[in-house]
C-alpha cells in the first residue's frame, strides 16, 4: 500500500493563529519532556500516571497522550543505545503531531481549511479552522481522499490505483519551517491487482556497491557503485567528529541534515532506476532482503557508519517500495542468510568462495560477487509480500 505525504502551507495565518501555534509547539515540546523524564525516574510508570504529570500542561488531552507516546517510543530507542546515545531532550520547535483522527480538512468558501484541536477550544467550529494553501497537485490527492474519487482529468491521476477501496488518512503535523508553517497529512492507497507471481529481479544493497540490481534469466544487472558514496560518507564522518571535538551541536545538525539531503536523493535515483530497470527486464517482482530483524550489519556497513547510515537502507526500501507500487511491481522480501556466499549457479554456499569483490565455485560460475548476490535473492522465496 503506497504511502504518499501531502504538505501543505497555511495560507496567510493571523499572528493570532500563529501564536496559538508557537504556544502549543512550546507546550508540546515541555510535555515530551516532562514525560520523558517521568519515565526515566521510573521506568515501570504507567500511562496513566504519566498522563496525571501532563494534567496541568496546557494542551487539549489528545496532544498530551501524542506527547506521552512519543516520549515512551524515544525512550525506549533511548534505553537500546545507553551507550552510545545522549538522554533525549525535546526541541522547542518540533513538529505538533495529530493522529488520523484529530486533524480535518474541508472546503470552505473556496478555500481548502484545516481543522486542528488547540488548546483554546473546547470543539472545533469552522470560524476556527485555518485556510491552506494548495496546489493543482495536492489539491489532487486532498480531493481524492476528501471524496474518495480521482479526477480523471488532472495530471496527477494514475489509472493503477484502485478506486474500489477508499484512501485512508494517515497522521498529521503541523510545523513551521524557515518562518513558514506547513500543515502535512500522510495518505495511504490501494494499487489495483498486484502481481504476485512473475518474473523477479534481485536487489543486493552493501557498502562496495551501494545497491545492485541483477536478473539471471538474461545475466544483466545494474550496479550503484560505493565509491562516490564511500568518498562522501567519509568526508562527512570526518567533518563529523571535528565538530564533535569542538561540541559544536548547531554545526553537526547542520552537517546532519546536509547528509541526509544528499542520501534521500541519492535513494531517489536508485530507487527510480532500479524500478525501471525491472520494466525493462519484463520483470514483475523485486526482491530485496530482508533487513529488518538481522543482528549483524558487520556486511553492510562499516562500524563508525552503523547508527548514521543505518537509516540509508531502509530509506531505500521505502522509496524502493513506494516507486515500484506506483509502477505496479511487487516488492518482496527474502532471507538475507548468507546471500553472499551462495553460488548463483550451482546454490553451493561457501565463505571461501567470495573473495573480496569476486565470486567464485568450483562449478565453475564466477562472477562479481555483489551481481552474484543480486541473482541469488532474486531466486529465493519471498517471507512476506508486503513492505512496510
Ligand atoms: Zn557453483
Amino acid at each position: 500500500m503506497p504511502i504518499l505525504s501531502i504538505k501543505l502551507p497555511l495560507f496567510e495565518p493571523t499572528h493570532a493563529k500563529i501564536h496559538l501555534y508557537e504556544d502549543m509547539r512550546a507546550s508540546f515540546s515541555e510535555a515530551c519532556n516532562v514525560a520523558i523524564r517521568v519515565k526515566r525516574e521510573n521506568p515501570e510508570s504507567k500511562a496513566s500516571e504519566i498522563d496525571r504529570t501532563l494534567a496541568p500542561i496546557q494542551l487539549p488531552s489528545t496532544l498530551r497522550q501524542e506527547a506521552r507516546k512519543l516520549a515512551c517510543s524515544r525512550y525506549a530507542d533511548w534505553k537500546k543505545h545507553t551507550k552510545t546515545k545522549g538522554f533525549p531532550q525535546f526541541r522547542q520547535k518540533i513538529a505538533i503531531p495529530f493522529n488520523n483522527q484529530n486533524w480535518h480538512l474541508r472546503f470552505d468558501n473556496g478555500f481548502l481549511k484545516l481543522g486542528v484541536p488547540t488548546a483554546d477550544e473546547g470543539r472545533l467550529t469552522v470560524e476556527k479552522y485555518v485556510p491552506l494553501k494548495t496546489n493543482a497537485y495536492t489539491l489532487f490527492w486532498v480531493n481524492y481522499l476528501l471524496s474518495g474519487e480521482m479526477d480523471e482529468t488532472s495530471n496527477y491521476y494514475n489509472p493503477s490505483i484502485n478506486p474500489a477501496i477508499q484512501p485512508k488518512k494517515g497522521s498529521g503535523q503541523l510545523f513551521c519551517k524557515k518562518g513558514t508553517w506547513y500543515f502535512s497529512f500522510a495518505l495511504s492507497f490501494e494499487m489495483k491487482g498486484s502481481l504476485t507471481s512473475g518474473k523477479a529481479i534481485g536487489v543486493d544493497r552493501g557498502l562496495k556497491a551501494i545497491a545492485v540490481a541483477g536478473d539471471q534469466t538474461t545475466g544483466e544487472y545494474l550496479l550503484f557503485s560505493g565509491k562516490r558514496i564511500g568518498h562522501v560518507r567519509r568526508k562527512f564522518s570526518n567533518l563529523r567528529r571535528t565538530l564533535m571535538q569542538k561540541k559544536n551541536q548547531k554545526a553537526l545538525k547542520r552537517l546532519k541534515n546536509k547528509e541526509q539531503r544528499i542520501i534521500h536523493y541519492w535513494n531517489h535515483v536508485i530507487a527510480k532506476d532500479i524500478v525501471a530497470f525491472a520494466k525493462t527486464q519484463g520483470a514483475s517482482i523485486i526482491k530485496i532482503e530482508d533487513l529488518k530483524g538481522i543482528r549483524s550489519m558487520k556486511r553492510y556497513w562499516k562500524r563508525s557508519d552503523r547508527n548514521v547510515n543505518s537509516w540509508a537502507f531502509f530509506d531505500l526500501e521505502t522509496k524502493l517500495a513506494y516507486k515500484a507500487e506506483l509502477a505496479e511491481l511487487v516488492v518482496q522480501k527474502v532471507s538475507p542468510f548468507k546471500t553472499s556466499q551462495e553460488c548463483a549457479a550451482c546454490g553451493t554456499t561457501l565463505k571461501t568462495n567470495r573473495r573480496g569483490s569476486r565470486y567464485t565455485c568450483s562449478c565453475g560460475y564466477r562472477h562479481n560477487a555483489d551481481v552474484n548476490a543480486s541473482f541469488v535473492i532474486a531466486a529465493r522465496p519471498p517471507i512476506s509480500t508486503a513492505v512496510n
